[in-house]
């Protein structure tokens, strides 16, 4: 007998097969009522029609009825922060930057991390990755301090993910000496992590990293044949910095160390003018938006920036600006965003999922974010709903972004093995880090004078 997805136990076989359901490969054009064949972690098959051979009872392979589904590539989200979960809904209410030379990252989010711990950084970061996976992201690409607790959790979690120690050593929260950068140097030739995490190169921002560092940060990028992944032109005011310290525009400033390349992703580009963006379209480098945060920060020059025909992705960004790790919202801010100019390369529902899918897989040189055969099965289960429209082809992959999003992700599978099913994360007991992290809050709060001390 077949069993429905929606009323069976979770999967936990290496091979199986989905029938009757809805696929959206991304890289092709989504099969309706469609099946997936699963063996070893990877996407042995799919198409409209199943070989019959499989259909003859009894079954060899285990095989399911996903009539109540549709079918996604999981998605990555390309820039994260996941331990600044602990500032939700402390930043938010913070106005923005009013001065030129500086912005509520110095002001606010640099004095509040100071105190944080690696033991911090391990919990806290549940709570922004569960909330990724819980609208359908299986791969974070993550930026930040005592980046180990990141990774750790990342393990315990099963997900994905591309890391990299910040490193500044002019400014920020923790400068990085020499000496650490010896340490992280050496923990990235002895790798200890599986291999569902990599390890990217981070330079914080042009104005926190000096020339010296940053040609020593990309000497190492070549010599170990690594991408950076690089705030650049985040705020006027590092824009105002680096022209000061170097004469340079961040993007100059870049380009001269020898680090603007098609393996660095820029992250924002909030103060680029047009000769930036030329030159950034030229390297092949690619820009990584994280729409909601940067509306927090300051006006994005979106025409510019949604015009330029270089490779973009998307990211959510630190929970400080934009309180949720949830892709779906820059997928849809986006979309709405393009609808303001004609020209955008985003007016198209296919090429904005693209953003959380191929192009990055390929930034990352991931064998995921498409359903293809061979490819990684890193896959969200979408239920379909009454209160969502109904899909048909030419309008499914608009559906996904409007209509019917995060709140129907209800499982999700990376190689093959589910680590949420029926919306529960299955790798840990969220209870289990609930108090922990409530007591690391309070004590994060009481330090920026969010909360009073007792
Ligand atoms: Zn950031």
């Amino acid at each position: 007998m077949i069993q429905r997805l929606d009323q069976t136990n979770k999967i936990d076989k290496s091979e199986y097969i989905i029938l009757n359901i809805d696929i959206i490969p991304i890289s092709s054009d989504p099969i309706f009522s469609g099946f997936i064949h699963i063996k070893d972690g990877l996407i042995y098959d799919f198409g409209k029609n199943l070989d019959q051979s499989f259909l003859s009872e009894p079954y060899k392979i285990p095989i399911y009825d996903g009539s109540s589904y549709k079918l996604i590539p999981s998605f990555i989200n390309s820039h994260t922060h996941s331990a600044m979960s602990f500032f939700r809904g402390l930043g938010c209410f913070l106005t923005p930057n009013t001065s030129k030379n500086s912005s509520m990252i110095e002001n606010f989010l640099f004095p509040a991390e100071k105190s944080l711990t690696k033991e911090d950084v391990e919990i806290f970061s549940y709570s922004y990755l569960i909330d990724g996976i819980k609208t359908g992201t299986s791969c974070f690409c993550d930026h930040y301090y005592f980046i180990e607790g990141v990774a750790n959790t990342m393990e315990t979690l099963g997900v994905k993910g591309v890391i990299g120690e910040t490193l500044c050593d002019l400014g920020g929260s923790f400068i990085t000496t020499q000496d650490d950068w010896t340490k992280i140097k050496d923990s990235i030739r002895n790798w200890k992590y599986s291999s569902r995490i990599e390890p990217i190169l981070s330079p914080h921002a042009s104005d926190t990293v000096s020339s010296s560092f940053l040609k020593q940060i990309v000497d190492f990028s070549r010599s170990e044949n690594l991408g950076i992944h690089m705030h650049l032109s985040q705020t006027q005011g590092e824009r105002q910095r680096t022209l000061k310290k170097d004469s340079l525009s961040p993007v100059e400033f870049l380009a001269k160390c020898g680090g603007l390349n098609s393996k660095t992703l820029l992250v924002h580009m909030l103060s680029a003018d047009k000769n930036d963006l030329a030159m950034v379209k030229d390297s092949e480098a690619t820009i990584c938006l994280c729409p909601s945060s940067e509306m927090i920060y300051e006006s994005a020059p979106t025409e510019l920036l949604l015009d330029s025909g270089i490779n973009t992705v998307l990211g959510t960004d630190c929970a400080a600006s934009q309180d949720s790790a949830n892709i779906f919202n820059e997928l849809k801010t986006l979309s709405l965003l393009s609808k303001r100019y004609p020209s955008s390369d985003y007016l198209d529902a296919s090429c904005v999922l693209k953003t959380v899918t191929t192009v990055p897989a390929n930034f990352f040189n991931l064998n995921c974010g498409s359903i293809e055969v061979g490819k990684s099965a890193d896959l969200t289960y979408i239920k379909k709903d009454i209160s969502t429209t109904l899909d048909f082809e030419k309008n499914i992959e608009s559906n996904l972004i409007f209509s019917s999003n995060d709140r129907f992700v209800e499982h999700l599978s990376i190689e093959g093995r589910f680590i949420l099913w029926n919306k529960q994360i299955t790798t840990i007991s969220e209870k289990s880090v609930m108090d922990e992290y409530q007591s690391r809050f309070k004590r994060i709060a009481k330090h920026c004078g969010f909360m009073e001390i007792k």
